[in-house]
């Protein structure tokens, strides 16, 4: 019961409000995650992709431009026959005025080195190589682009080599250019610096998996095995996807291949990075929402409010219908809706019908039934207010005389009916304003408010004239004695004034009877 009271309609409105607004505002939050997440994740692939197909164009076009140079100094070698100088004068010229080589060097059709720059290098002339480039070189005699290897000279690189003809069209040997994949180079700066953004970063696999370059230059020359991607990146051409590198980290990527080579260049940035952006751009969003949302619940609340205020009252003033008041603050609910009309409607009436039956009980508990006059406890409610208000009054007390005697002749049913007869009688001899009482078998009590005690005296004489007059049929005559007094004249103890009513109805008794004292 007592959980029951705490409740109220306002409190439930309340509640029902912070919950749909409280559920509304997650769930907006929730579906905006993940809509930008999978927004960020999506043009995250494609800018990737993007990203690594620049990458592998301009690097492509490098590549190109580096066999264009080397065709044009394997012509001059292969026209400067075997000038020692001019061979050496070519080499020195390519190496300083492109940036591509780290060492370049001109070696015959069997391997054996004839010239090479810069002449720095622990080299000699004329020394027979094996390295993977040399092999490859007079093996193709054609344009060449190596996969990484050591060389002999202890560097990771990539040799890249075009055929020398003399001027008969017979093959005599290969100029070649080294680039160190661990130095600066044109390649990891072209990777490093030109369009990174951000937290992007790049690599390079050749087409067996192993990496050629990367941020980490420890990573160089390490295979990719355990990149979830690798197979994928190897098999297509270009594309976007998401994987778990070699170091267990989740990733979103782009590749794209670089052709004369074959190796494909991956730009890639950490997934939980992006998921990060999510995070920051949704506080974003809870905030710019919060106020609205706040804004959205005010209202709601406040006409809530306005919806439940009327039934509030109403149900308040329902529980006090027992009050006088009740009526008059029903009236001033202003209902403003229908519910509430029909309510307060329904309410009034009830108030109406329960003071009726309330004033109607109240009636019967203060009446007596035989003569409709006001009982002992109607009497003294007045005889409070006279009090209370101040107002003066008298009192007749009237006793029926030898009523014992009327009853035992004629019964007590006949004598009701004369208790009847006396009492419509006293009651035409007073004033609209008195008021009369029966608080005993066959007495009566009269006040008079406002009455002096010489109105009283007439009053009293008329209703003596009236009955010793009258003769009520079979009964013959029917006299009464009175005793008057008055309040406050006689005294301030109203108990008393009434006491002094009695002893003067006594008085009139032993007088005689059918007389006033
Ligand atoms: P007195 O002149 O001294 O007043 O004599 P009395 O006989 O009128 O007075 P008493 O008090 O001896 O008798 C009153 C009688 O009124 C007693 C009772 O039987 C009768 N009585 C009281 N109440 C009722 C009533 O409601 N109806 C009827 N019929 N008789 C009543
Ligand atoms: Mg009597
Ligand atoms: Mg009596």
């Amino acid at each position: 019961m007592s959980r029951i009271t705490k409740l109220n309609l306002k409190k439930l409105i309340l509640s029902l409000v912070i919950f749909s607004i409280a559920t509304l505002f997650v769930i907006s939050l929730i579906v905006n995650y993940f809509i930008q997440r999978n927004q960020l994740i999506g043009s995250a692939l494609a800018v990737h992709e993007e990203y690594a197909h620049k990458i592998a164009n301009s690097t492509e076009l490098h590549f190109y431009n580096i066999q264009l140079e080397l065709k044009y100094s394997a012509m001059v070698l292969g026209q400067a026959d075997h000038d020692d100088v001019k061979i050496q004068q070519e080499l020195t010229r390519i190496l300083k005025q492109s940036p591509y080589f780290d060492s370049v060097g001109y070696s015959d059709a069997q391997g054996y080195l004839q010239s090479f720059a810069p002449i720095s290098l622990p080299l000699k002339k004329g020394q027979k190589l094996t390295t993977l480039g040399t092999q490859l070189s007079i093996q193709k005699r054609d344009s060449l682009i190596t996969p990484p290897y050591t060389s002999n000279l202890n560097n990771f690189v990539i040799f890249i080599s075009e055929p020398v003809f003399d001027q008969n069209g017979t093959y005599i040997g290969f100029i070649g250019g080294n680039i160190y994949l661990k130095q600066p180079n044109f390649i990891n700066q072209l990777l490093t610096s030109q369009y990174g953004f951000q937290n992007n970063y790049i690599y390079v696999l050749d087409e067996t998996g192993r990496i050629i370059f990367h941020p980490d230059p420890n990573r160089i020359g390490d295979s990719a095995q355990g990149n979830t991607g690798l197979e994928t990146m190897l098999t297509k051409k270009a594309g976007h996807l998401r994987l778990i590198n070699s170091q267990g980290v989740d990733n979103i990527a782009g590749f794209a291949r670089i052709k004369s080579p074959n190796w494909t260049v991956v730009s890639q940035q950490p997934t939980k990075q992006l998921l990060d952006q999510a995070s920051n751009l949704l506080t974003k969003v809870i905030l710019g929402m919060l106020f609205f949302y706040l804004l959205i619940f005010f209202i709601i609340w406040r006409f809530s409010y306005l919806i439940a205020q009327p039934l509030s009252e109403l149900a308040d003033s329902a529980s006090q219908l027992n009050q006088a008041e009740a009526k008059h603050n029903i009236a001033q609910i202003q209902p403003w809706y229908f519910e509430v009309a029909q309510f307060k409607r329904a309410l009034l009436a009830s108030a109406e019908h329960f003071q009726q039956t309330v004033e109607e009980l109240n009636t019967i508990v203060k009446t007596d039934p035989l003569t409709g006059f006001y009982n002992r406890r109607g009497m003294q409610t007045f005889v409070q207010r006279f009090q209370n208000n101040r107002t003066p009054f008298s009192i007749l007390a009237i006793d029926i005389d030898h009523f014992k005697k009327i009853n035992d002749e004629h019964g007590h049913a006949e004598g009701d009916r004369i208790l009847q007869l006396v009492a419509e009688q006293i009651q035409t001899q007073c004033r609209d304003q008195d008021l009369c009482c029966r608080i005993g078998g066959e007495e009566f009590i009269v006040l008079l408010p406002n009455a002096p005690y010489r109105l009283a005296q007439k009053v009293a004489q008329r209703i003596l004239k009236k009955r010793a007059q009258e003769e009520l049929d079979v009964m013959g005559k029917v006299t009464v004695s009175i005793g008057i007094a008055h309040w406050p004249s006689q005294s301030e103890d109203i108990d008393g004034v009434f006491e002094l009513a009695d002893q003067r109805l006594y008085q009139a008794k032993a007088d005689g009877r059918n007389c006033i004292r």
